[in-house]
This record gives structure tokens, C-alpha cells and sequence, in this order.
């Protein structure tokens, strides 16, 4: 089987095509033909790598995967050769105090596929069969592949974590972001009014036709944009995973007794903040990293019926990964970049 991998860290150029053997189910576990594979941020800062990072080689990039079951072991009864599935993007012990509560995504073991193990740029796949779930049956391959990571993260952050509520105002930072795409959506769908901040005109319009109400530009003041929009006192909750000065800029908006929560921190990991403004406004800083198998369920269940829209930017061939991270890393795509071995 054909699989992109690589050996030394680096830019896009490190990623090769290689031969692999194809691999045999192992006790409980399924081989997945992956017909789409979705390409997230993750992969890029994998690829990068930092200090400490130790995997095994060639590693193999690759958190969001739909396919159609190739094989299974014979002690495997819930899943039959030619079953649709998804795979969950995180991996968990299973037995820890948090994975039986159901909290998954804290347990000492969490880990990643195409992270902390080999993901799916590749042809076939071999996981345990407890990592499927049905792919929704309206959905293609590419649409079923580019909403686990994402939803995943912005259902655990909004509904389990912050706990948005009907006729609440969200300010969505980062909007043409895969995470910001779901958030939006899901911000919609409990009744929030979303305002989200990009910095780009076209990106804008995508992410009106996707449900904002409302468009900021980041480039701009943000304060005086959103104090025009809901009142000087700002808004309810900030949605964020940009980090940095945007960090910053969106705290500055939040009104008294406001949350925001955090997901991740693309433009910066240090921000400088005024602790008196937290204490005295009684703000609520929360964070939250990926979703429990139970957060990755409800967002399932909402693209089967339909009250959920995969955003597709475009499909590739496996081969191409190279250039899907290039199209990552120049932003100049609006939803998933997603590869097709
Ligand atoms: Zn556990």
C-alpha cells in the first residue's frame, strides 16, 4: 500500500510517498480502506516538530479519516468488511477514571492519531475497532473526513465546556478556520448570535453564508466594531484558538461575567493580560482540547440529520499532500483541505 510519511522534520518538502506492507487486523482490531483524509493544523505542527517530540519513523500524518472496512479479526463483531465508517481522531486507556465518566479526552493515555501514533495519509488503515462510528449515510468520504477533529473540538468547547445558551452574542476569532467553520455552526444551532472576526473580505462572505450574524475585520479596532454591534458592555462569550495579540483583543470585548474559552494558540502561546481585569469583571477564562467519543457521537448524529454542513475547500490526491500543506500554511483555503488516497 502507498502511505505519505516522513523522516526528518522540516517543511513541506520532507513529506514522501513510500511502500508500505499492508498491514493485518490484530486482535480487536480492523483494517480501513481510507478513501479521504482530512488535512488539519495539527498535521503541519507535527511536521514542523518541537523539542521533544519523539515518533516513530517515517511518521505518518493524518487525524481525520472515513473509509470502507477492508478487513476484520475474527473476535471483531460489531463491524463486517464493506461497513462505511469514520475514525475517531483521539485514542484513550479505556479503563482510567476519566474515560469510564466519559471524559475521554483528559485521560493520561489520550492521544492522537497522526500525533502521538501514525495517522491515515494512507491507502489502508489498521486501528481498534473500538475507534469507528458509522459514517453519516448522506455524507461523501471527503465530507465525512472533514468534520471529526473540528467538530469535535468546537462541540466541546461551546456546549460541554462554555455552555453557550440561546440569545447569547459569541464573537468567533479566527473565522475561516476549520475549528471557527464548526463553531460557528454549532453557535447557530443552540440560538447564539455569532459575530465572527476575520481578516479577509472573501472569507467574510463564507462565513456569513454559513450562519454569522455579524462580520468584524480583525485588521481593524475591534472594540469599536463589536461595542457598535452589541453595546459597549461586549459580548457574552468568546469562541478562540488564535492565541496572541488576538488573545488579547478578544478578551478586551468581553463584557462582565463573560467566558472565554480556548482552544488553541496559532499566533502565540505568551499573552500578557491584566489579572485586575479578570478578577474585577469576573471573567472566566476556560480551556478545553479535543472532545470525549460521546462529543464526537453528537456531532455525528447532527450531520446525519442534516442540521450540520461539512465545509469541503478541495480534494487532492494522496500524492499531493505537499501542496495541501502549502495551501494550509498560505491560508488560502475556507474549510478542510481534504486528500484522497
Ligand atoms: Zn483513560
Amino acid at each position: 500500500m502507498q502511505a505519505v510519511g516522513f523522516q526528518e522534520h522540516g517543511d513541506a518538502g520532507v513529506l514522501q510517498l513510500l511502500d508500505l506492507p499492508d498491514p493485518t487486523p490484530g486482535a480487536g482490531q480492523v483494517v480501513v480502506d481510507i478513501r479521504a483524509v482530512a488535512v488539519n493544523h495539527l498535521d503541519i505542527w507535527v511536521r514542523r516538530g518541537w523539542p521533544g517530540l519523539n515518533l516513530p519513523r517515517p511518521f505518518i500524518l493524518g487525524s481525520d479519516m472515513a473509509g470502507v472496512i477492508r478487513s476484520v479479526s475474527p473476535d471483531v463483531t460489531a463491524w463486517k468488511p464493506g461497513d462505511e465508517v469514520i475514525v475517531s481522531p483521539g485514542t484513550s486507556c479505556g479503563v482510567c477514571r476519566y474515560c469510564l465518566s466519559g471524559e475521554d479526552s483528559v485521560c493520561a493515555r489520550y492521544g492522537i492519531h497522526g500525533e502521538t501514533q501514525n495517522g491515515g495519509y494512507t491507502q489502508q488503515f489498521r486501528t481498534s475497532a473500538s475507534h469507528l462510528l458509522a459514517k453519516p449515510l448522506r455524507l461523501t468520504f471527503p465530507e465525512a473526513a472533514s468534520f471529526p477533529l473540528t467538530f469535535l473540538t468546537a462541540w466541546r468547547m461551546l456546549m460541554v465546556r462554555a455552555q453557550v445558551r440561546p440569545g447569547e452574542s459569541v464573537l468567533v476569532m479566527g473565522a475561516s478556520a476549520g475549528v471557527s467553520v464548526a463553531g460557528i455552526q454549532l453557535c447557530k444551532l443552540a440560538g447564539a448570535t455569532v459575530i465572527a472576526a476575520t481578516g479577509d473580505d472573501d472569507k467574510a462572505q463564507r462565513a456569513r453564508a454559513l450562519g454569522a450574524d455579524h462580520v468584524v475585520d480583525s485588521r481593524g479596532e475591534l472594540k469599536k466594531q463589536v461595542g457598535a454591534l452589541v453595546g459597549r458592555e461586549g459580548v457574552d462569550l468568546v469562541f478562540e484558538h488564535v492565541g496572541g495579540p488576538s488573545f488579547r483583543a478578544a478578551l478586551g470585548v468581553l463584557r462582565k461575567g463573560g467566558r472565554l474559552v480556548t482552544c488553541g494558540a496559532t499566533s502565540g502561546s505568551q499573552v500578557e493580560m491584566d489579572l485586575r481585569h479578570i478578577f474585577f469583571k469576573q471573567q472566566s477564562i476556560i480551556g478545553s482540547t479535543m472532545g470525549s467519543r460521546a462529543d464526537l457521537l453528537a456531532v455525528t448524529r447532527l450531520f446525519e440529520q442534516g442540521r450540520l454542513r461539512p465545509v469541503v475547500d478541495q480534494v487532492l490526491p494522496l500524492a499531493e499532500a505537499a501542496r495541501a500543506h502549502t495551501l494550509l500554511e498560505e491560508r488560502k483555503h475556507f474549510g478542510k483541505v481534504v486528500l484522497a488516497p
